[in-house]
């Protein structure tokens, strides 16, 4: 967990095999471990607003920017509140909601380029941005910062779409002390991945240690003692639901980190292999 963004690069030259992770929230973890270096970037913390200018490290995570903005004045985080990502996890994920995404207010991304082990800045255009993808799942760069310029707003204004976005999830959406990786697969293009598999009947399965949640089709919950393992056999399950009944195959949001059992690597294939471009 480097604490400033000079240890951090340091790290990133030294170390041969990492992971970088931020708060974790949209990852199964193996129960095998991994047999690699996971580096956390929670501790990077630090964050300034010039204007409506705002610069972030990786690590801070996406509520309180949505707060400090708020109180400056500053529309276009708003979406933040309710889940626990990090920048750079949302920026990897391209994260997003209640029609906001991250990329939306981007001017530019500070990355490590892990083959150089050069530092780089990115424009908005240079990410790829698209749903739920940016050029950091393509695996070639680590972000150290970012900067936004987000949009003059009243505050009040901003603070009710804020408690309207909490009041949503509060409505749907396990809380976040709830075990869970937020949605499982992504929305296909006109749908929502929710809606498929709800239809499909999922909210019914469960095994002795995962369940899906009952007031949203697209969460799974692990229950106090499951493994990696159940929690991709339940997603097999949801999946091959869906493409029963609607001939679609949905793509996995949630990524798989970590080594992986027989049976793990069987599922992950079946779930991930067949879904990627
Ligand atoms: C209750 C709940 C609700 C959620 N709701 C939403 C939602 O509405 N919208 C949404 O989009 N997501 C949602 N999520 C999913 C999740 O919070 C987001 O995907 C978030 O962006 C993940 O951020 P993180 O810091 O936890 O990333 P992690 O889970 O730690 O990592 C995710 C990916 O980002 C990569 N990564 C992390 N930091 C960096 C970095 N500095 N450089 C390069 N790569 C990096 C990791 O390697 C990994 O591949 C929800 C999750 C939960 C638990």
């Amino acid at each position: 967990m480097p604490e400033s963004q000079a240890e951090f690069t340091e790290l990133l030259r030294d170390l041969k095999n990492y992971i970088v992770l931020g708060n974790c929230s949209n990852v199964i973890i193996s129960s095998k471990g991994y047999s690699g270096n996971i580096i956390l970037t929670t501790e990077l913390k630090e964050f300034e607003i010039r204007g409506t200018k705002v610069f972030a490290s990786c690590g801070v995570k996406g509520p309180l920017l949505a707060q400090k903005t708020s109180d400056a004045g500053l529309s276009g985080f708003e979406f933040m509140i309710g889940f626990p990502g990090t920048v750079g996890g949302n920026i990897c994920m391209n994260a997003g909601a209640h029609g906001q995404s991250i990329c939306d207010n981007i001017t530019s991304c500070c990355v490590f380029n892990k083959k150089t082990k050069e530092i780089e800045y990115k424009t908005k255009e240079e990410m790829d941005f698209s749903y739920r993808h940016s050029l950091l799942q393509e695996g070639g760069y680590v972000l150290l910062y970012a900067e936004f310029d987000l949009k003059k707003s009243p505050v009040e204004e901003i603070k009710s779409l804020i408690e309207r976005n909490l009041e949503f999830r509060k409505s749907i959406q396990p809380s976040l002390s709830t075990p869970n990786a937020g949605s499982v697969f992504k929305n296909p293009e006109n749908d929502s991945a929710g809606r498929l598999l709800d239809k499909a009947g999922v909210k019914e399965f469960a095994s002795d240690n995962v369940k899906v949640w009952n007031n949203h089709a697209n969460f799974i919950i692990n229950m106090g003692e499951a493994t990696s393992e159940d929690v991709l056999e339940l997603m097999a399950r949801m999946q091959n639901a869906v493409k029963e009944k609607f001939t679609i195959t949905l793509t996995p949001e949630v990524i798989f980190i970590g080594d992986k059992t027989k049976k793990e690597e069987e599922l992950w294939n079946m779930l991930y292999k067949k879904t990627q471009k």
